[in-house]
């Protein structure tokens, strides 16, 4: 089977990250005869100063015709000025809704060697490894009637509609439960079914299908516990599954008790498995060009990759335990540096895989 990957860089340290992803892959996949073969485009700010749009036909259509799209990140203050239906930032959101990608999935990793990044007690944190299953394409951020009206009274009313139909919701259920099979084997929903009916349908449908995951345990929690969960207790979870508001925030909530922006890789999937692989951060223009970004989340995306498209768990763990094994050897990138360790450049990290590989 061919394994087409679309490599897409973008701005800021986009660039600098996904290459040394590229020289984890390229070193795997002649190591493991993985047969990954790669191909690249412009999208975002690089994509509109060559061709005047942030996500060109042709870019779509590489990311169409790939099994699986690898992202650096877009934006920058550059193209801040431009109108909202040109700027970078909707190059991705292009890609998430013609790829059909409703299933983020973000991950919360605390590696150990880093336990003193977290704003959390260490014995709160330490060891955490949750699963956050974001539905990605409905909810309120898309629903209908949307908009800033003027009223009969004069006054001005603001209103967003939170919808979700049940096959919606059904494709995100069956997305989390073979995820908790991959993992330990239990799911948390997360919803506000003593308020919204939305979600008390959201929570009917998770249950039926519960039904065909036996071997899942899945329990319910209201979403203003569960924000309050995750800092409270966070290594109770294993996978949650959410909608698009509550997983929008509890992600973030969930990334920030690793303390570390630059370690986090996400993952979004079509109902195929096919999938946008990219960091949860940013563009970082702060840093740009200097070669201190930390491409550990990017090489972290590629291993989410390698085992949920082409379903190549051995590679991805062989990454996963190289960057633990780095870490153990004491380097560091900027963000993540403290006293006693070595500092090292983007691509010195980059090596420091390739060394534990
Ligand atoms: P950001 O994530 O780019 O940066 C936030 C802070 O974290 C900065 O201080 C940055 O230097 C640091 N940081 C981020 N990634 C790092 C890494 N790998 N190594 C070391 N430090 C890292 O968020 P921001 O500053 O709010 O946004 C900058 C630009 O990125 C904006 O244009 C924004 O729209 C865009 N953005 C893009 C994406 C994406 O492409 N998916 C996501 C978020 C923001």
């Amino acid at each position: 089977m061919p394994k087409k990957i679309a490599v897409l860089s973008g701005d800021g340290i986009g660039p600098e990250i996904v290459a040394e992803a590229l020289k984890v892959l390229n070193f795997l996949n002649s190591d493991m005869s993985l047969g990954l073969s790669f191909e690249t485009a412009l999208v975002g700010g690089a994509a509109y100063d060559a061709f005047g749009t942030p996500l060109p036909q042709t870019t779509l259509n590489l990311c169409k015709n790939a099994d699986a799209v690898l992202l650096g990140a877009v934006g920058g203050p550059k193209w801040e000025p431009l109108a909202h239906a040109i700027r970078p930032e909707r190059g991705l959101l292009g890609i998430r809704s013609e790829l059909n990608l409703f299933s983020n999935l973000r991950p919360a990793i605390l590696y150990p060697q880093l336990v003193h990044a977290s704003t959390l007690k260490p014995e709160v944190v330490s060891g955490l490894d949750i699963m956050i299953v974001r539905e990605l394409t409905g909810g309120i951020y898309f629903g209908q009637p949307r908009g800033i009206h003027v009223a009969e009274s004069g006054e001005k009313v603001g209103i967003n509609t939170k919808i979700y139909s049940e096959s919606e919701i059904r494709r995100i259920a069956h997305s989390a439960f073979k995820i908790a099979q991959k993992r330990h084997k239990k799911l948390c929903s997360v919803d506000k079914a003593n308020v919204l009916e939305v979600t008390e349908l959201w929570r009917n449908v998770m249950t039926d299908v519960g039904r065909e995951y036996p071997d899942v345990q899945l329990s319910h929690m209201y979403v203003d516990n569960a924000a309050m969960q995750l800092v409270r207790a966070p290594k109770q979870f294993d996978v949650i599954v959410t909608t698009n508001l509550f997983g929008d925030i509890l992600s973030d909530i969930a990334a920030m008790l690793t303390g570390s922006i630059g370690m986090l890789p996400s993952a979004s999937l079509d109902v195929n498995g096919k999938g946008m692989y990219e960091p949860i951060h940013g563009s970082a223009p702060d840093i740009a060009g200097q070669g201190i970004a930390n491409p550990l989340a990017t090489i972290l995306s590629a291993a989410m990759m390698l085992r949920y498209t082409f379903n190549l768990a051995e590679a991805a763990q062989r990454i996963e335990q190289a960057v633990d094994t780095a870490l153990d050897t004491h380097v560091r990138t900027a963000d993540i540096y403290s006293e006693g360790m070595t500092k090292v450049s983007t691509s010195e990290m980059g090596d420091a895989i390739l060394n534990a590989l």
